[in-house]
């Protein structure tokens, strides 16, 4: 059985806060009918960390990220992203969505795709170019620039969003399922590339997934949520080594352990199961 605790008491401290989530509660409203999405979620993620978000289908993943991302407004509470509250879409952050085929214009090259967030944000067209090939580069993708989304393949056309985000240079980088409608092999693919992005280029992610292997393989903390309305069931610390590969990691004993820790909290939360109430 387990010998060391699994759980949130050993977490260490981080460093800086990048990103401060305050008793976000998120209500939708329309046609006389209105759905309580997101009841009360408080976390932070510190500078530099890797967070992942697990919880079951519909328990408000998507409205969570769209709220940091200043897409959506929240009903109460608030986002704060490297001390300002955000109200808009934050300069110093970008998304990967699911829907890679939504994603992408079909009209623009991969190239075009990757460099259009760069024209916006005004940088420099040498700037865009340096910007534009290493991100290629860095997710393998260096020669086919001039290829049209429609002629890759789903993970291809993946791989273009996460170069278009990492050019971009966020300090943080959201994503909501990015790999969910890739076939394994591609996805195992892609969660490594998140991994080399992550400790190569020092930016902070915050991944939403359902899939509890994948919130324990990529994750340094995993939070996992309630079902609707969402509460924080337990911000579980991923004590794994910081060096992690797809066969070894995953046969790894404390990988079972943590998988197990996980499953049981979004099986209890499927079942409705809410946080015991906290003092203080
Ligand atoms: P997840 O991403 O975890 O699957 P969502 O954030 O998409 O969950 O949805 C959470 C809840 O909010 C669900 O009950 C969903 O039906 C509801 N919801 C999502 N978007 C809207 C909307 N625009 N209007 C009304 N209800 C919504
Ligand atoms: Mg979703």
């Amino acid at each position: 059985m387990t010998t060391t605790p699994v759980g949130a008491a050993a977490r260490p401290e981080s460093t800086t806060t990048m990103l401060d989530v305050r008793a976000l509660k998120k209500v939708y409203e329309g046609r006389g009918r209105s759905v309580e999405a997101v009841r009360d979620l408080t976390f932070t993620v510190g500078s530099g960390e890797l967070v992942c978000i697990v919880g079951p289908s519909g328990a408000g993943k998507t409205t969570l990220l769209r709220c940091i991302a200043g897409l959506l407004d929240s009903t109460s509470g608030e986002v704060v992203l490297e001390g300002e509250r955000v109200t808009g879409p934050p300069r110093g952050m970008a998304v990967v969505f699911q829907e890679y085929g939504r994603s992408l214009f079909p009209w623009m090259t991969v190239r075009q795709n990757v460099e259009l967030p760069l024209k916006e944000k005004k940088v420099p067209k040498a700037g865009r170019r340096r910007l534009v090939e290493d991100a290629l580069e860095a997710v393998g993708l260096s020669d086919v620039h001039g290829a049209h989304p429609w002629q890759l393949s789903g993970g291809m056309q993946q791989r273009v969003a996460i170069a278009r985000a990492v050019a971009y240079e966020p300090h943080l980088l959201l994503m909501d399922e990015p790999f969910a409608a890739v076939d394994a092999q591609t996805r195992a693919d892609l969660e490594d590339l998140v991994r080399s992005l992550w400790r190569r280029l020092g930016v902070t992610v915050l991944f939403v997934t359902h899939d509890i292997d994948e919130s324990v393989y990529l994750g340094e903390r995993v939070v996992v949520l309630s079902n609707s309305p969402t509460v924080v069931l337990e911000d579980v610390v991923i004590d794994l080594p910081d060096e992690r590969d797809q066969l070894t990691t995953r046969s790894l004993p404390r990988f079972a352990e943590l998988r197990a820790h996980v499953y049981e909290l979004v099986q209890r939360a499927k079942s409705g199961q809410r946080p015991a109430p906290q003092s203080a």
